[in-house]
């Protein structure tokens, strides 16, 4: 069996021309609960989770992290982010090759399973495809979803064990790291593939370029998932 493991922002999904859903709601919710305009822009977001990124914001307006607080800021910027993905399409779009890539791997239940390597909280990621069409293939109702998520662990390369449990408790058999590729944009998706010994598949539809993609280890570098030929060889192929 082989296992793939999709990071969302980037990889199967990109911001508009209106900017990213996640971004805007990010700042709304601080406006709303801090006061402060804009007040996450200057965080660093790509790769981290997203329980990283509110302990950042936080720290930076002098918030306590408190589960209360958390708690709350995450329920405003849940809020947000539904009403942005949904008010207008422009604010985020699938990757080309994103629905095609998951029939092909789909049509291969037999011996593929996949599921999402993620910082985003499962809520928002299910907020976020369920807006580019891409939610049923991650998360269907009375079944937890495959992979791992922000709410799980705090950096990207412990979400990784998580993952391989859920596919464990699912398929009754342990996911081995020699049987596992894990796809993303950014150097953290390389780190977190590295750290565990899955193979690392970075794509440059996101903000980093090849040659930072491989210098943070890449196995492979793809300019996206638009082949779905060539991706699958990647991806079944063990990553070489
Ligand atoms: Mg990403």
């Amino acid at each position: 069996m082989r296992y793939i493991l999709f990071d969302i922002d980037g990889t199967l999904t990109a911001d508009g021309d209106g900017g990213g859903a996640g971004s805007a709601a990010l700042n709304h919710a601080c406006r709303d609960l801090f006061g402060k305009e804009n007040g996450f822009d200057s965080i660093q977001k790509a790769g981290k989770t997203d329980l990283i990124i509110l302990k950042e914001g936080f720290a930076l307006h002098g918030v306590p992290y408190t589960p209360e607080n958390a708690q709350a800021f995450r329920d405003r910027y849940l809020y947000y982010l539904a009403r942005f993905v949904n008010e207008d399409g422009k604010r985020a779009h699938s990757l080309p090759g994103a629905a095609e890539l998951l029939d092909a791997l789909r049509e291969r239940a037999d011996d593929v399973a996949f599921g999402l390597l993620t910082g985003n909280w499962s809520d928002g990621a299910r907020i976020k495809l369920g807006s580019v069409g891409l939610a049923h293939y991650f998360f269907s109702n009375g079944t937890r979803p495959l992979g791992a998520f922000g709410e799980d662990a705090p950096t990207r390369p412990d979400l990784v064990p998580i993952a391989w449990k859920r596919f464990r408790e699912r398929y009754g058999r342990d996911a081995e790291p020699g049987d596992t590729a894990i796809v993303g944009d950014t150097p953290r998706d390389i780190e977190a593939a590295k750290a565990n010994g899955a193979a690392a598949i970075g794509v440059t539809t996101g903000p980093y370029s090849r040659a930072q993609l491989e210098a943070a280890g890449a196995d492979v570098v793809l300019d996206g998932i638009a082949d779905t030929q060539a991706v699958l060889r990647v991806l079944l192929g063990g990553g070489k």
